[in-house]
């Protein structure tokens, strides 16, 4: 079932969108060579405390931190380790929810270490273009392929791969609701969009074959050809007025 929110729910998600973007900046700033994923994640923690909030990851499906962080091949979920040590050079995706008032916030960002090659700029260039030209088809009575369309388009052209098993999603009292929002599919598919709707958008797109693969601890998720990996992701409301993304700092 797919949830459409009156403006008293609205006014509450963007209140935890909120907490989520600002905790999304809060590791952004600490990306820089010599630091562990430990460290990012336990600051991300601090800061969504503080503002009392709930890191909506922590425990989610027994998680074992509040944020992910995926450096270079790592695409999505990878665990916070005081043996990860950002260098020069790295890219790191870093995805993190608040739980504020009843409502989760969700967004994910791909940071550079230092100086970065030119073919990982455009990586993360791309992947952050294809999340809004997502955004920019979000729009009432449009369908959810619409999105997913957009978004496989943008990064085809480059040859990169999309990942197919994890997919964008609806936002509200659970992290996860109905729709999926899937980075691949047909324009004019699939749900149509209405006004009140709230949904994760988050390309996850790889600079070689889409195909990935799991670690034994069985949550971190690496590219199975080993190249590397971006990860943009905002919370957007489907409003009358258009798309409205709700995390922002
Ligand atoms: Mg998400």
């Amino acid at each position: 079932m797919i949830n459409l929110r009156t403006q008293r729910e609205i006014i509450k998600l963007q209140d935890a969108a909120k907490i989520s973007a600002l905790a999304l900046q809060v590791a952004g700033e600490l990306c820089k060579p010599g630091v562990t994923t430990w460290e990012i994640d336990k600051a991300v923690e601090k800061f969504i405390i503080s503002q009392k909030a709930e890191p909506s990851f922590l425990n989610y499906q027994g998680f074992p931190a509040s944020s992910c962080i995926s450096v270079n091949d790592t695409v999505i979920h990878g665990i916070p380790s005081k043996d990860i040590v950002l260098k020069s050079g790295d890219i790191v995706s870093v995805d993190v929810g608040a739980f504020y008032n009843g409502y989760h916030g969700d967004n994910a960002y791909t940071f550079k270490v230092g100086e970065v090659s030119k073919e990982l700029e455009k990586l993360l260039e791309t992947t952050k273009n294809a999340l809004y030209s997502g955004i920019s088809e979000a729009i009432v009575g449009n369908r959810i392929g619409d999105i997913s369309s957009a978004v496989e388009k943008t990064v085809e052209v480059c040859g990169y791969g999309v990942v197919r098993e994890f997919v964008g999603h609806g936002v509200g009292k659970n992290l996860h609701e109905d729709p999926e929002v899937p980075n691949f599919g047909m324009a004019g598919k699939g749900p149509r969009l209405a006004a009140g709707m709230v949904i994760a958008i988050e390309p996850m797109i790889n600079q070689g074959s889409g195909d990935i693969v799991r670690l034994a601890d069985g949550w971190t998720i690496k590219t199975a050809d080993r190249s590397p990996s971006a990860h943009f992701e905002h919370t957007v409301l489907v409003s009358k007025s258009g798309p409205v993304i709700l995390t922002k700092p």
